[in-house]
């Protein structure tokens, strides 16, 4: 019997979920189990998320992009992150996380899992705390992998899981003296654990325990960047470095026990060192799919990170990175509101689409085309309709109409429109400006 999708593909078994993948990618079901089988795809898809429309994530496929939303102790409001729910699947995105941290978070989680078609990831780390009501120190291994067990139970297709930072990791840090220290909240606990209980990493010590969890439900485990830069000058660093050659190792592992993974990456990093970061993944991980926040490529424009973070986004996806973590113009400063999280994904639709046409992906340009082709005879509805948000695109040169002599054009020229007077000339028409 198969228990996830890696077994089923390493038998070379075409699954359900494989057939909607391949139809919606358009490549043969052969090439998709193929990846699939060489972990070079995964279809993170629970066995208990009975509504999942699933989706493959692989630099051959598609970018898919994720969103990230969850209550906070200072924002605990369950009906506006169902709204923003409501919001990131309306606009297309394809994997919610749930990052709550205040609250019955599991009332929320599984009603993400019970009505969502899209792929629901969380971080068990944060729920550890919450779920057994025990401050961090006393927590124990168990309670931690019992976390692990319950959002498997509760349908979550993927778990963030930050299994490479170990004790040698504190040594490195307090010797490294990074400018920024550790930014990620889960590999921050996970220190902090450390550091207080003097015990190994149990997301590290107990992963052949974790990999029986996961396996059992087909939970795709996100090898989680305790260590990713949360600042340019850290970017590349040895403990971000030490960090990724051990999530190549534990990815080894996990696929030999057949469970799926994918691979979490930076955060911030300068654009002329994208390239490289994704060569080195693709390179010590076995070129599992890269999973990254962002990376943002400036570190001084809160408020604007959505646009820094995208235009990471981008560049690595042109390079290989399959799967993008949206960034709000909130990120560094508050928990996101709908109008921020509308934000975020408009500007990490148009990075993956941007990273597809790059990457070569079949069909990516297609609507790119049909857009040159409405612009060049002043199109409008059709221009509209091949837009990324149409309503927007409408509202704005609604706003701002050109006058009823050249109506065909828009105000930003009026009579100097070059598509205008290209278009009559080329018909021999006489062109009148004034
Ligand atoms: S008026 Fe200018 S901006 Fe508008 S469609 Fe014509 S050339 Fe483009």
């Amino acid at each position: 019997m198969f228990y996830t999708q890696l077994e089923a593909a390493k038998e070379g078994f075409v699954t359900d979920e494989m057939k909607i993948v391949a139809q919606k990618e358009g490549i043969p079901e052969e090439r998709l189990r193929e990846l699939v089988a060489a972990g070079q795809v995964v279809i993170p898809c629970n066995r208990n998320h009975i509504c999942i429309d699933p989706e493959g994530i692989g630099k051959a496929l598609r970018t898919k992009i994720n969103v990230n939303l969850g209550t906070s102790r200072d924002v605990t409001d369950y009906d506006s992150e169902m709204e923003k729910v409501n919001w990131a699947i309306r606009l297309g995105a394809e994997s919610i996380m749930d990052l709550s941290t205040h609250g019955d978070t599991r009332i929320f989680r599984r009603k993400l899992t019970g009505e969502c078609k899209a792929m629901i990831g969380t971080v068990p780390v944060y729920d550890s705390v919450i779920h057994h009501k025990k401050d961090l120190a006393e927590l124990t291994a168990e309670d931690f992998l019992d976390t692990i067990r319950l959002h498997a139970e509760d349908g979550v297709d993927f778990v963030t899981l930050h299994c490479g930072i170990t004790r040698q990791t504190i040594d490195q840090i307090r010797k490294h003296k990074r400018r920024l220290n550790i930014v990620s909240r889960g590999g921050s606990l996970l220190f902090a654990w450390m550091s207080m209980t003097g015990q190994e990493n149990p997301f590290y010590e107990y992963f052949d325990d974790i990999l029986e969890i996961c396996r059992l439900h087909d939970v795709t485990i996100s090898l989680g960047d305790a260590c990713r830069p949360g600042c340019l000058a850290d970017a590349t660093d040895v403990c971000q470095i030490e960090e990724l050659v051990r999530l190549g190792e534990l990815t080894k592992r996990a696929r030999e026990k057949g469970v799926q993974v994918i691979v979490e990456g930076p955060g911030h990093v300068p654009l002329n060192q994208i390239q490289a970061n994704m060569e080195l993944e693709d390179s010590l991980c076995g070129s599992a799919p890269f999973y990254v926040l962002g990376p943002l490529v400036t570190d001084i424009a809160p408020g604007y990170d959505h646009i820094t973070a995208a235009i990471g986004g981008a560049v690595a996806g042109m390079h290989g990175a399959s799967f993008l973590c949206y960034v709000t113009p909130a990120e560094h400063l508050a928990l996101p509101n709908a109008e921020d999280v509308k934000e975020g994904i408009m500007a990490f639709k148009i990075a993956a689409h941007a990273a597809d046409i790059a990457r070569g992906i079949r069909g990516a340009r297609d609507r790119d085309d049909a857009m040159a082709d409405a612009r060049k005879v002043l199109d409008w509805e059709q221009q509209y309709a091949c837009a990324i948000d149409p309503e927007r695109a409408r509202s704005i040169r609604d706003s701002r109409a050109p006058e009823k002599d050249h109506s065909e054009t828009c105000s930003m020229c009026g009579k100097f429109c070059a598509v205008r007077s290209m278009n009559k000339a080329l018909n021999s028409e006489y062109i009148d400006i004034l």
